[in-house]
C-alpha cells in the first residue's frame, strides 16, 4: 500500500494517540471513598488511515458483563495498521458497580446511563459520566454500548435505536440488528444524548447480567466486523442491511406480567412464539390445587422473559412484541435453520425443546454449568 494513503489523523482525549498506534490506558474518572481514583480501562486503536470514529462500550450497568466480553475481543483483534478510522473501547463504564457486581454506582444506587452528558457540579453520576462524555463519546462518530437485560430477566439479542434519526438508523441497519426497539430513550441516557448531539449511538441488549453468555458475544463481534466494514473502516465484505428486521414502535411491545404467585410452567413453544388468548404459562401453587393460566394479548415474538421460575403477582413474565401473520414463517424459519440462538438466544426458561435440539439443550455452545437445565 503507498504510503501516501497513510492520511490517519491523531486521536485527542487530553492526550494524543497518533495514527497506527494502540493504546491502552486506565483513565481516571473519578475518585473513591478511599481518595484513590476510579479509573476506567480505555483503548484506542488508530488506523494509520482516515476514517470514522466508533466507540464502542460496556457495563454502563455494572452487573452487565457480556459487552465487556465483547469490548475486550474488539480491542485485542483489531490492527491499527489495517484501520481506517479509530476505535475507542470502553471496556468498563461503571468501574464501581462493575466492582460491586451491582447494576448502579454504590451506594446511593444512582443510574449511570441517567447522568449524561454529565455535570461538574453535580452528582457523583453525573462528574463520571461528564469526564467519559467530554474525553471520549464527544470526540467519537457514532458508538454502539452494549448492555445486558436486569437480574432474573433475559433478553434475546436486539437494538435500541431512535429509528426516526437516519443517521441513527444507518448505524443500527449497518450492525445487522434484526429485533429493533425503535425510541429516543429516556432524559440522560448515553445513546439519546450522544445521539442528539449529532453521535449516532446504539445499545444492544443482550442476555443475562452476570453471565457470560458466548453465542451472543459471538454474535455481537459479527455484526461489529460488519458495522466496520459498512463504514470502510476495514477491508471486509459487508451486508448492506439486515436479512430480517422488526422495528418495534412503543404500541406493539407489552410486557406479560403473572396473575398469582407460585411455580411458573412455560407453554409455548417450539418456536419462541405466543398466539393471541392462547397460554403463555401456567403458574401452581406447591399442591397443583390450582393453576392460574396466563394468555398473551396479542400474537407476538418473545423478546424477553424472567429467568426465575417463581413469581407474585404483577410480577413480569414475559415480554412480547406483536408480529403479523407474514412475520411468523420468517421466524420459524430462522428457528428451524438455527435453533434460538439464531435469534439471539440460548436460554429460556423453561421452554420445550426445539425438534432439532438434542434433549437437554442447544447443540452448539452449551450453556456453563450454573445456566444448565438441571
Ligand atoms: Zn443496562
Amino acid at each position: 500500500m503507498a504510503t501516501n494513503s497513510n492520511d490517519g489523523e491523531a486521536f485527542r482525549y487530553d492526550a494524543e494517540v497518533r495514527p497506527g498506534e494502540k493504546r491502552h490506558i486506565m483513565y481516571e474518572v473519578g475518585e473513591s471513598y478511599l481518595g484513590d481514583p476510579i479509573e476506567i480501562p480505555v483503548t484506542i486503536i488508530n488506523g494509520v488511515h482516515a476514517g470514522p470514529k466508533v466507540f464502542v462500550s460496556a457495563a454502563m450497568h455494572g452487573d452487565e458483563v457480556n459487552g465487556v466480553k465483547v469490548v475486550q475481543e474488539v480491542a485485542d483483534r483489531y490492527d491499527p495498521q489495517e484501520l481506517s478510522g479509530t476505535i475507542v473501547c470502553l471496556h468498563v463504564l461503571n468501574v464501581p458497580g462493575y466492582r460491586a457486581h451491582m447494576r448502579y454506582l454504590p451506594i446511593y444506587d444512582r443510574d449511570l446511563n441517567r447522568a449524561f452528558p454529565g455535570r461538574e457540579d453535580g452528582n457523583e453520576g453525573q462528574q463520571i459520566a461528564k469526564v467519559i462524555y467530554d474525553r471520549f463519546i464527544s470526540n467519537c462518530d457514532m458508538g454502539v454500548d452494549f448492555h445486558t437485560s436486569t437480574r432474573n430477566k433475559v433478553t434475546i439479542f436486539h437494538t435500541r435505536a431512535d429509528m426516526s434519526d437516519p443517521a441513527v438508523a444507518e448505524v443500527a441497519n449497518a450492525f445487522l440488528s434484526a429485533v429493533v426497539l425503535d425510541g429516543a430513550g429516556s432524559k440522560g441516557m448515553m445513546r439519546r444524548i450522544a445521539s442528539e448531539n449529532g453521535i449516532p449511538t446504539i445499545t444492544v441488549e443482550m442476555g443475562e447480567a452476570q453471565r457470560y453468555q458466548p453465542v451472543m458475544v459471538d454474535v455481537a463481534l459479527d455484526h461489529l466486523h460488519n458495522l466496520f466494514a459498512y463504514f470502510g473502516m476495514i477491508d471486509a465484505e459487508f451486508e448492506s442491511e439486515p436479512v430480517w428486521q422488526r422495528i418495534v414502535g412503543s404500541k406493539e411491545k407489552r410486557w406479560i406480567r403473572s396473575n398469582a404467585g407460585g411455580w411458573v410452567d412455560m407453554n409455548w413453544g417450539p418456536y419462541p412464539i405466543v398466539e393471541e388468548g392462547k397460554s403463555v404459562c401456567t403458574v401452581s401453587d406447591h399442591f397443583k390445587r390450582e393453576e392460574h393460566v396466563v394468555e398473551a394479548p396479542f400474537t407476538g415474538l418473545i423478546i424477553g422473559m424472567a429467568a426465575n421460575p417463581i413469581t407474585v403477582p404483577g410480577q413480569i413474565i414475559a415480554h412480547v412484541v406483536s408480529i403479523d401473520e407474514a412475520e411468523r414463517p420468517i421466524i420459524e424459519k430462522i428457528v428451524d435453520e438455527g435453533g434460538y440462538e439464531r435469534i439471539g438466544t440460548y436460554h429460556w426458561m423453561g421452554r420445550r425443546p426445539h425438534p432439532t435440539e438434542p434433549e437437554g439443550g442447544v447443540a452448539e455452545a452449551p450453556p456453563a454449568p450454573e445456566e444448565g437445565e438441571v
